[in-house]
């Protein structure tokens, strides 16, 4: 599980050097495919309902599931990048979103704000509590910070495949829903709105965006469960190197 993640840390590490104002999301897409078949992982989303992709790339008010293309990333946007790699029988999900150029204030608060509450979620995920618990934590979060959280879409469990039980919503009651165990993975992945909380289903069939057109952000980490707190198996380490973050 852990090879397999640090595979997707590595990829988005590659798509983090290029990202730019002029690219296209297909282009970024065509790195990470080379880049994860040189490696001898297994693109995960391609084929994956028919998805036709190895990244889901989602640009300012797409929430998630955005199928790469010929759009030319322009100053000020915001590009949710979802990978994911199998590597000998198993799955590795992770997603950062990326600033290109000048980002907006606002903009910048929620990225950081989504990345502050995947840690927040993370910190509540240990043997012994549930599902509800690590939905609260990033709930509380976010919208302390005047942030909302999508409902329509949730984390999961992830293994020998991507979907796996239980479903990880970013929100909840704390206390409920099913036991965390020693040894469980998981992909906690906040979906957070800077309006409002409702999202629209793209005709494409796939890409998911705000009702409200506002932007959202979303990172995502495959874990394990332990029983004095996560191992956090995917990275954004190689990535942040790029940015100089
Ligand atoms: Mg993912
Ligand atoms: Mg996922």
């Amino acid at each position: 599980m852990r090879v397999a993640n640090l595979m997707v840390g590595t990829t988005l590490a590659e798509v983090a050097k290029v990202i730019k104002v002029g690219v296209t999301t297909r282009e970024l897409d065509e790195i990470a495919e080379t880049y994860i078949l040189d490696n001898k992982g297994v693109p995960l989303f391609k084929g994956y309902k028919g998805f036709p992709n190895a990244l889901c790339i989602s640009v300012n008010e797409n929430v998630v599931h955005g199928i790469p293309g010929d759009y030319r990333l322009k100053d000020g946007d915001i590009v949710s990048v979802d990978c994911g790699v199998k590597l000998n029988g198993y799955c590795g999900d992770s997603a950062y979103t990326f600033e290109v150029g000048e980002v907006k204030p606002e903009v910048k608060k929620l990225l950081q704000t989504t990345k502050e509450s995947l840690y927040a979620g993370i910190a509540a995920a240990i043997e012994g509590k549930r599902i509800g618990d690590v939905g609260n934590a990033i709930q509380v979060y976010c919208q302390s910070r005047g942030f909302s959280v999508v409902r329509d879409l949730t984390g999961h469990g992830i293994g020998k495949e991507m979907h796996e039980d239980p479903e990880v919503p970013n929100y909840g009651k704390r206390g409920a829903g099913p036991l965390l165990k020693n040894g469980m993975c998981i992909a906690i992945e906040p979906m957070i709105n800077l309006g409002r909380k409702n999202v629209k289903f793209e005709k494409d069939g796939w890409t998911v965006r705000t009702a409200d057109g506002r932007p959202s952000a979303h990172y995502e980490h495959t874990i394990a469960i332990r029983p004095t707190g996560a191992d956090i198996l995917s990275s954004f380490e190689m990535i942040e190197k790029v940015l100089n973050k």
